[in-house]
């Protein structure tokens, strides 16, 4: 059978949301439709998963009564299943949230933007904008997906999927973005496989013609995984999961306050079928003392015993709360589940604790997506459309996943396999293989879930082996500091090491700010933002000599320091003065966390997400108001220092129009374009409708073009046009409570580091003239780069380093505001 599609053909790219709704299925789309217009496709959406796709776009044939979508309160109006996303041909999109809103399905005609040509539209919540807009009716902020999804019996027959397939072929669409579970992944790797047969039987049927059976040989298909469980293998995380972590963590943080006040203990269930991975990291960030996960049940039988026995211990050490997560698909070692109710019987039968349960439900789909659930989606929406555009017949269908901070494709076929296989593993209580299939983050936080809230009645390290390990915050706040110190204080605890913190930093230790801390005493620190030790900016160069000296006077075997460039620049100095000091002699380690995120080298640092999300919050209410009243561009200064990471991340997260940063600072010509571009936009806009926009600008981007001169210039300028405003976040943006993912990566990179200080002090202590063996290697950063983590001697740092501006010579998120400008068609509107 041919199946060479002509080398000028145009792809024709549709995209579905199916299975359960997650977080960021909106941004998917909208990435994908921009993307696809962007790289010159023509672009579709399916409504209601594959349910549309089967259904097809009916209008034609014969006209539906309206359908009941997944969602039974809202009604899909338009019969269209299947729908190009065009400008200007007189088709108005509708979407079914127009029901809720008083039965009225909103419409509004839509300008054509000359200069993109024939430019489709991008599905707006209740309205639409087309795809240049970037303006505040954009889909970040919303929920759920408002192109529907549902569950389709049909698309599980062999007649459901000829009939989809025959529905593509006759809207000449050749390519399929499928965004949603594992179900909806298997049935895309299905659809996948079928496909030549599939055309080979309609072609009997006489269903299609020659010339479409040579056009549509090969369908191209990639899968984003759009679930809230994070349950698919091969990628670290799912789309929609990082938001219902969030709404848990946020549940158990309102828990812990009437926990504590009546000594209760609370039973948490939480979503998870087949996957803990919910349960996991909520009980690592919120610090429970106890959970039930499928792919590893606790290991005594029966578990009774072991839970009374950790819950027991914990109360006899003086803890006034329990909190103990359970996902619905918990099991124990023979298979049996583990239901919330009976967990709740046993706490108050054997150990006489006043239990309550509490289901979370549905509570965990919803709500306005987290930063990672908009940016996620954007980047895989967008290398979804390049692994479509660069499929061939012979390469393997594409999932996209992220690894660490990386967008990765693996074949399609593979992830489903395994994610299969994990189950597998679960039903034949092949519980090790089951964790080995998971991901490498998933083991690392089970285990720092074990060593931050397990308590051994015996340390478990030698007397011989075991270290004075100084903890300090260096810099400014950041969220995840508190987190990962109390990580480190369990974990030392654990092992049998004295954690000693030194508060306010160089200047309390000069002034013996010094004292262990211990295991209850550090219990609620990890959903505490700011610095529970009190950090300031002072560098030991203060005084090396009286530093050293204190090292000495306390006995310091091992320093972790916690905090920005600063602890980087401390580290150094301490590393350098090794020459003259031995008290400087002992492993020392700089755990990144700083909400600029410009410590060289590292992709990530602790509270650089929860300061994103802290900006993603503001934006969305900027947003609401900069068009409450009449057409405002909104100019939103943010922190950073002379690092504009945070600044362009947020911009991609938020829809902004325009970033300035540090890096590519700011001239007139730069201002000119952007207020030709602002013009072009509002002028394309739709009369009479306001619009708000956002611009932001980090707070070192000039010193000349200031938020204030940039927003007179923009006011100035925008004549009736458009109005504009200027909001600083300043220090809103250090977040308040930590965001579960910076308090999850504070307990997994902190136990890391105390497995460092661990090893270098093993080496170490066995030679009498430390000097001798002392390398640069036990002064070392930890960074995550590309798809692993990594030690780095912080002499191998200053090389990446640019001292004077305080940031890294390289920035792995450059690219990212080009991105942003891209995904508003700036350069085409200048
Ligand atoms: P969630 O993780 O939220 O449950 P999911 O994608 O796993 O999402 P499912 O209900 O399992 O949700 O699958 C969604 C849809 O995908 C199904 O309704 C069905 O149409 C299709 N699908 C699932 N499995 C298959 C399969 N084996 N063959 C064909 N289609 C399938």
């Amino acid at each position: 059978m041919a199946n060479e599609t002509p080398k000028d053909h145009k792809m024709k790219l549709a995209v579905l949301t199916s299975g359960g709704d997650s977080a960021g299925m909106n941004a998917v789309v909208r990435a994908v439709v921009k993307g696809g217009i962007l790289k010159g496709c023509d672009t579709w959406i399916v409504r209601e998963g594959y349910e549309g796709l089967v259904r097809g776009n009916t209008e034609a044939e014969a006209p539906l009564s309206p359908i009941r979508s997944a969602n039974p309160d809202v009604h899909v109006h338009d019969p269209s299943f299947i729908k190009n996303l065009r400008f200007g041909d007189g088709e108005l999109l509708r979407d079914g949230t127009g029901d809720h809103r008083g039965g009225r399905v909103l419409e509004r005609p839509v300008h054509c933007a000359s200069r993109l040509g024939r430019c489709p539209w991008v599905v707006c919540p209740g309205e639409q904008a087309d795809i240049t807009s970037g303006s505040s009716s954009d889909t970040y902020s919303q929920g759920g997906t408002l192109i529907g999804t549902a569950r389709s019996k049909a698309f599980r027959t062999p007649e459901g999927r000829l009939t989809a397939a025959y529905n593509l072929i006759k809207e000449g669409i050749d390519a399929l973005v499928v965004c949603g579970g594992d179900g909806s992944l298997t049935g895309a790797d299905l659809f996948r496989a079928e496909w030549p047969s599939l055309i080979q039987k309609l072609r009997a049927e006489d269903k299609i013609t020659d010339e479409q059976v040579a056009r549509h040989g090969h369908l191209k298909i990639v899968g984003l995984v759009g679930s809230i469980d994070n349950d698919m293998s091969l990628t670290d995380m799912t789309i929609g999961a990082p938001t219902a972590l969030h709404r848990i963590c946020e549940a158990i943080d309102n828990i812990h306050s009437t926990a504590i006040s009546h000594s209760r203990a609370f039973v948490l269930e939480v979503m998870g079928r087949h996957c803990g991975w919910l349960a996991l990291l909520a009980g690592v960030s919120s610090g429970a003392d106890f959970i039930f996960i499928p792919e590893c049940p606790p290991q005594s039988n029966p578990w009774e015993d072991e839970m009374c026995k950790a819950i027991q211990r914990h109360r006899d050490i003086g803890k006034r709360k329990s909190v103990i997560i359970i996902a619905e698909g918990a099991l124990d070692r023979d298979l049996n589940p583990i239901r919330a109710e009976y967990v709740k019987d046993v706490l108050v039968e054997r150990l006489g604790i006043d239990t309550r349960v509490t289901t979370l439900g549905h509570t965990q789909r919803g709500g306005r997506p987290c930063f990672f659930d908009r940016f996620l989606p954007t980047l895989q929406g967008l290398d979804a459309v390049d692994a479509l555009l660069e499929a061939t017949p012979d390469k393997p269908s594409y999932m996209i996943g992220i690894s660490e901070n990386k967008i990765t494709r693996v074949p399609l076929v593979e992830a489903v396999k395994m994610t299969k296989a994990v189950a597998k593993a679960i039903e034949e209580k092949d519980f090790d293989k089951a964790m080995s299939l998971r991901d490498p983050e998933f083991r690392e936080s089970l285990e720092g879930f074990i060593a931050t809230s397990t308590l051994e009645s015996e340390p478990r390290l030698p007397t011989e082996q075991r270290m004075r390990v100084a903890i300090m915050h260096i810099g400014a706040p950041a969220g995840g500091m508190n987190a990962a110190t109390r990580a480190a204080v369990r974990y030392c605890i654990r092992q049998g090491h004295t954690p000693l913190a030194i508060s306010n930093g160089f200047r309390g230790l000069l002034d013996d700010n010094i004292y262990e801390l211990s295991w209850l005493g550090v219990d609620n620190w990890i959903v505490r933002g700011g610095s529970e030790l009190g950090t300031n900016r002072t560098l030991p160069d203060v005084d090396l000599g009286a530093v050293a000296a204190k090292f000495q006077q306390h006995n310091i075997q091992g320093l972790m320091m916690i905090g920005g460039f600063e602890a980087f620049n401390a580290l150094l100095i301490m590393e350098n003065g090794r020459k003259h000091y031995p008290a400087f002699h002992i492993p020392m380690v700089h755990l990144p966390a700083t909400i600029s995120n410009n410590v060289p080298m590292t992709e990530f640092s602790l509270g650089s997400d929860t300061s994103l999300n802290a900006l993603v919050d503001a934006c969305d209410a900027i947003k609401q108001s900069a068009s409450a009243s009449r057409n405002r561009v909104f100019v939103v200064e943010t922190q950073g220092g002379k690092c504009g990471y945070i600044a362009t991340m947020g911009a991609l997260a938020v829809g902004a129009c325009i970033v300035y940063t540090p890096e590519q600072g700011i001239n007139l010509d730069m201002l000119r374009d952007d207020v030709k571009f602002l013009k072009n936009r509002y002028n394309l806009d739709v009369k009479g409708k306001n619009e708000g926009r956002i611009v932001i600008r980090n707070e070192a981007a000039s010193s000349v073009y200031t938020t204030e001169v940039i927003t007179k210039i923009f006011k100035e300028e925008g004549g009736s046009l458009f109005d504009s405003r200027s909001a600083s976040l300043g220090h809103t943006l250090q977040g308040g409570i930590p965001s579960p993912l910076d308090r999850a990566r504070a307990v997994r990179l902190s136990l890391k580091c105390m497995a460092f200080l661990e090893k270098y002090n093993e080496i170490l202590r066995k030679h009498s003239q430390r000097s001798k063996v002392i390398t640069g290697e036990s002064a070392a950063v930890i960074t995550i780069q590309g798809s692993g983590v990594k030690w780095v001697p912080v002499e191998e740092m200053v090389a990446h380093a640019d001292m004077k501006n305080r940031r890294g010579t390289h920035t792995w998120w450059e690219g990212a505001k080009d991105l942003v400008e891209k995904l508003v068609a700036r350069p085409q509107l200048i």
